[in-house]
């Protein structure tokens, strides 16, 4: 098995809007086997589908504490169905390197979708776990969490972007 390429900003694919699953076939399994190596050996807690390139809804995440061990989880055509309160969590993602921010988000959260069997699927979630499902959700709709910071903040990663690319191409 091998690691699928992890788009990074502004790569295109990471402002678009993946579409529903349909089919849950071999083809999605393979999918997401490959995600989920890939999520492990980034490390990451949690990816979707457009930051390797897939435009289907399709997230993995495993908000679990490391010492308890790996407990990958899937869900298919993810969408949040209730939420509430806040909370403001210093998020990373995989595709936008090198840099964190402070976004806001719902503190509680209901999630539905499918299962990788296509069983369906509702889940409560928290804190850390309910960031990180927001967070991959609004990958599917082509929203980072660079979208979701103030525009000054936003300007500085830009910045700080054009930086680390003029340092690749003097060397
Ligand atoms: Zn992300």
């Amino acid at each position: 098995m091998s690691h699928m390429k992890i788009f990074t900003y502004p790569e295109p694919v990471l402002k678009k809007n993946a579409e529903p699953v349909k089919n849950i076939d071999e083809e999605l399994q393979e999918i997401i086997d490959q995600m989920l190596e890939t999520m492990y050996a980034a490390p990451g807690i949690g990816l979707a589908a457009n930051q390797v390139g897939v435009l289907k809804r399709v997230i993995v995440f495993d908000g679990s504490p490391r010492e308890e061990g790996a407990n990958p989880q899937i869900l298919i055509n993810p969408e949040i169905v209730a939420a509430e309160g806040s909370i403001k969590w210093d998020e990373a993602c995989l595709s936008v390197p090198d840099f964190t921010a402070e976004v806001n988000r719902n503190a509680n959260i209901q999630v539905k979708g499918l299962d990788r069997n296509g069983k369906p699927l509702e889940l409560e979630a928290k804190d850390l776990l309910a960031v990180c499902l927001q967070h991959e959700i609004d990958h599917l709709d082509g929203i980072l969490f660079i979208d979701r910071i103030s525009r000054l903040k936003r300007a500085l990663y830009k910045k700080k972007l054009k930086k680390m690319e003029k340092g690749k191409s003097s060397k």
